[in-house]
């Protein structure tokens, strides 16, 4: 109630916003490395190194396809771990073949399997193939060389996990901040319309029941006005907190603005959804206190129905109900009329 408008209904498919950083970089590297290669095998064969032709020729296919995969299905776990073993493998066989004027290649292969998997893969992967060079022959000019090749090869190794490190956590952090509320530690708006959209889409699949009750805090202004916007900010968070306590394992409540909440429930029926209302009411009438003693919430609620397309109807309803509980005293819910 009294929130900013919402949004129109996204039109693109949650399949395409979710595909991720690593996603991306493993399509990039993969379809770039696969054609570059492809051109190193055109000129090989153009030389009459028929042999070697083939070998880059079924390397670039190798390297391609996990690209391929990534780009069709969105799966970059997968794939990312696949690319990075080809990777590696495909850099030992290279150095194998081609002898010293391929160790080159070696540091941009340890460099690019931490931006295409998680870093434990990636650092067994570059320590095998660090390790494995020794039983290469003939790889190295001499000692010396061997020792300059290993030791450089571990430097790279041990920077690039650090940084990937760094900035796994930067990312874990990064997404933290934009899907959790500051004040409250629940999850925020953008969060809530990720979830109610795959919500839809789930039931729409004949997956599974939902209720949703949007619910707003009783006359917020007059905490605000008689004891200060920092008591309001205390009471939103305990109300936050009550309603995470009520949750089950399967629900969530999300803050979607102000001093407004809304609870995913999964439940099969109007009654249970009734009842689910009623007694998150009952908790915060009888658990939530101010400085001007006892705070209430009235709650509307709608059960998610083959008519809502996009979660913007459900929400309507549910939200148009919280308006009707809001005009019938307060304290109090309304369930959204499910009969069209
Ligand atoms: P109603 O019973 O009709 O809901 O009356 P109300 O006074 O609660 O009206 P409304 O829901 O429109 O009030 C929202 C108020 O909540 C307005 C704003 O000052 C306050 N508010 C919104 N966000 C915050 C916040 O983060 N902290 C604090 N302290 N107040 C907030
Ligand atoms: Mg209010
Ligand atoms: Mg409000």
């Amino acid at each position: 109630m009294n929130e900013p408008p919402l949004p129109p209904a996204s039109t693109k498919p949650d399949s395409t916003r979710a595909r991720d950083f690593r996603g991306d970089i493993i399509v990039l590297l993969g379809t770039t490395t696969g054609l570059v290669i492809a051109a190193f095998a055109l000129y090989r064969w153009i030389n009459g190194q028929h042999f070697m032709a083939w070998l880059d020729a079924a390397i670039a296919l190798a390297v391609a396809s996990p690209a391929i995969y990534t780009w069709r299905t969105g799966d970059s776990q997968r794939a990312g771990l696949v690319l990075c073993a080809l990777n590696s493998l495909a850099c030992l066989a290279v150095c194998w073949i081609v002898g010293p004027s391929a160790v080159g290649w070696v540091y941009l292969v340890l460099l690019t399997n931490f931006f295409i998997t998680e870093r434990r893969p990636a650092l067994l992967a570059n320590l095998a193939l660090t390790g494995a060079l020794w039983l290469v022959p003939d790889l190295f000019t001499d000692r010396f060389h061997a020792v300059s090749v290993e030791v450089t090869a571990l430097l790279a190794t041990v920077f690039s996990f650090i940084f990937a490190s760094h900035s796994q956590d930067d990312r874990v952090q990064l997404q933290q901040m934009a899907s959790l509320d500051a004040l409250t530690g629940v999850p925020n708006r953008r969060a809530m319309e990720n979830v109610l959209t795959r919500a839809v889409a789930d039931f729409h699949a004949g997956r599974c029941c939902y209720g949703l009750v949007v619910l707003d805090v009783d006359r917020f202004k007059e905490v605000n006005d008689l004891y200060g916007h920092s008591a309001g900010d205390t009471a939103i968070a305990d109300l936050a907190a009550i309603l995470r306590f009520e949750m089950r394992k399967q629900d969530q409540v999300f803050r979607f603005g102000g001093e407004e909440f809304v609870a995913l429930l999964e439940l099969d029926t109007r009654n249970d959804l009734e009842a689910a209302t009623e007694r998150l009411r009952k908790s915060v009438r009888g658990s939530l206190r101010g400085p001007g003693g006892q705070i209430t919430i009235s709650l509307g609620a709608a059960m998610l129905t083959e008519h809502d397309k996009t979660w913007h109807d459900w929400f309507s309803r549910a939200d148009a109900a919280l308006y009707r509980a809001k005009s019938g005293g307060r304290d109090n819910y309304v369930i959204a009329d499910d009969l069209f």
